[in-house]
């Protein structure tokens, strides 16, 4: 077992550190023997009953005297290796001089962040950065768009786990994946826009007919877009007025189209709550073509039929984000035409700060989708897996991975098709030595003219499929990782080859299946189990 002697200030940190990487922890108990002490207070006690030790502090104290070791003056920010894997350091780092092997250096450079003490008591590293403080930044403010690729906080997890494992520390885990798959995948639609026909002479409209024509022209010409879909554009705008006669079909109107390309998988709808209603940013309402043009009750039968085909109804909120009273009364609204009290939600244009999660979960949501990028793809938390915000206790935040208009918008990423799906691809790999949740957002209208990202869509889906992947709603996920968590280690007992482990769980009747790690002198082995009711 851990025994973990932290700051005041971190205990919530190491709580959710600890529901990441799910391994029997607690907080350090004086006289207590532990496998593994991880120590990140100034001082520590003299009378430690610990076979092994690791101190992360990113500034020189007491211990550090006595075990031979010189640590420089910190610095703020930087990047790190160990063995081939560069991590980001967002915090204060420094320099140590340390008799024992090197584990962790300054990227490209001989200076050392860690290694191991020789000639202590008992084996021990140190390691010269915060592991907490840089925790706690990935799940409240998430790293910036340039390092959105790095799973940064998984990557601390894997860290510990190697020094672990050359501290030759056995312990066992319950990895963030249901037992036989890679990774779990979560498919997502905003619903910004239901029809064209709600778009008589604004902005949307405008903003369509250039993009169809000229925009479509010019991406044709310079060889980003086929002429067989320019055509398709072309064709489209001239069919608006007939779109709008009520003769022509609304091609903006694509949900069966999904149902028919994602096969049950379970996909998550986010709408939203009220028409013309374009919400608030700082003290200044936000840009006026933020609000719906359509009404959520005359979407009725289309939300109907979603939930009659296993989809999940949640909120794209407008002003959720921002105080209670309105986070209620979006929630109501949905409640009103879903019947669904279990809601999830996901912000529109993600708007967001960092009380949100409380917000939202005192109106009574029990996830978020909002933790992600408008301008890039991957892991703005620095984890792939479902994590409950600081600032709450029992809203779950299902981080999101990939939008399709952060890849193709030219004011963002502006990749061509190849070089998204290379960078989806990136992603992808990431997850399949991770596991957790894949989390893509694809627009409703990303499907029709002049967007036309379907068939880059199916694309995308072929290449998730090549994985073993667990495909379920927002909702389906969230419980699954709510069940994990729940999880308790009764009693573990290491044995000459295997372990004898009882886990608790609180959860009822459940189904979802898990796995145990266990790791043993540098192997690793996966026992299936299944919860039982208590
Ligand atoms: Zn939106």
């Amino acid at each position: 077992m851990i025994g973990v002697l932290s700051r005041d200030s971190e205990a919530r940190t190491v709580q959710e550190f600890f529901q990441l990487f799910k391994t029997p922890w607690e907080f350090y108990t004086p006289r207590k023997k532990y496998d593994l002490l991880i120590a990140t207070q100034d001082e520590l006690p003299e009378d430690i009953h610990a076979n092994a030790m690791v101190i992360y502090q990113s500034h020189a104290i007491e211990t550090d005297g006595q075990m031979g070791i010189v640590v420089a003056s910190p610095q703020k920010g930087g990047w790190l290796e160990w063995q081939d894997i560069e991590i980001p350091v967002y915090g204060d780092f420094s320099i140590l001089q340390l008799s024992g092997r090197p584990l962790i250096r300054r990227r490209r450079t001989s200076d050392i962040v860690g290694g191991m003490v020789g000639g202590s008591e008992r084996p021990t590293v140190r390691i010269g950065f915060d592991l907490f403080s840089e925790v706690a930044f990935l799940l409240s403010q998430g790293q910036p768009a340039e390092n959105a690729q790095i799973p940064t906080l998984d990557l601390h997890i894997s860290l510990l786990q190697a020094i672990m494992d050359s501290l030759e520390v056995t312990y066992i885990e319950v990895p963030p994946v249901p037992q036989g798959y890679d990774f779990m995948g979560c498919l997502t639609h905003d619903v910004d826009f239901v029809g064209v026909r709600d778009h008589k002479f604004d902005h949307t409209m405008w903003g369509f007919l250039y993009r169809s024509t000229m925009g479509s022209l010019a991406k044709t010409l310079t060889g980003r877009l086929s002429w067989s879909k320019c055509l398709r554009n072309w064709l489209a705008a001239l069919s608006l007025p007939l779109v709008h006669l009520g003769t022509n079909k609304d091609f903006w109107l694509e949900f069966d189209r999904y149902s028919e390309i994602e096969r049950e998988c379970g996909s998550t709808y986010f709408f939203l709550p009220f028409k013309d209603v374009a919400g608030t940013l700082g003290e200044t309402s936000a840009p006026k073509r933020r609000a719906a043009k359509y009404d959520l009750a005359e979407t009725k039968e289309e939300i109907t039929k979603l939930l009659q085909d296993g989809c999940e109804i949640g909120l794209h909120g407008i002003d959720a984000w921002r105080d209670i009273e309105s986070a209620r009364a979006e929630r109501s609204r949905l409640f009103e035409v879903t019947g669904r009290a279990d809601l999830g939600a996901r912000m529109h244009w993600l708007y967001w700060k960092e009380g949100s999660p409380k917000t939202l979960q005192d109106a009574g949501f029990t996830y978020d989708s909002s933790f992600g990028y408008n301008n890039a793809i991957g892991f703005r938390a620095g984890t792939t897996q479902v994590f409950c915000p600081l600032v709450a206790d029992y809203l779950l935040e299902l981080p999101m991975n990939i939008q399709d208009s952060a890849l193709f918008y030219s004011d963002r990423m502006k990749l061509t098709e190849d070089e998204a799906l290379s960078a989806c691809k990136d992603i992808i790999r990431t997850m399949r030595g991770l596991g957790g949740t894949l989390t893509v957002n694809w627009h409703t209208r990303s499907l029709s003219p002049e967007r036309l990202w379907g068939d880059f869509y199916i694309e995308l889906l072929k290449e998730i499929r090549t994985y073993r992947v667990w495909f379920g709603t927002g909702q389906e996920i969230v419980e699954w990782f709510r069940k994990r968590r729940e999880l308790t280690f009764d009693s573990v007992c290491f044995e000459e080859n295997g372990a004898q482990v009882t886990l608790g769980s609180s959860a009822r009747h459940s189904e979802a299946s898990f796995v145990v790690r266990i790791h043993n002198s540098g192997t690793v082995t996966d026992m299936p189990i299944y919860t039982d009711c208590r």
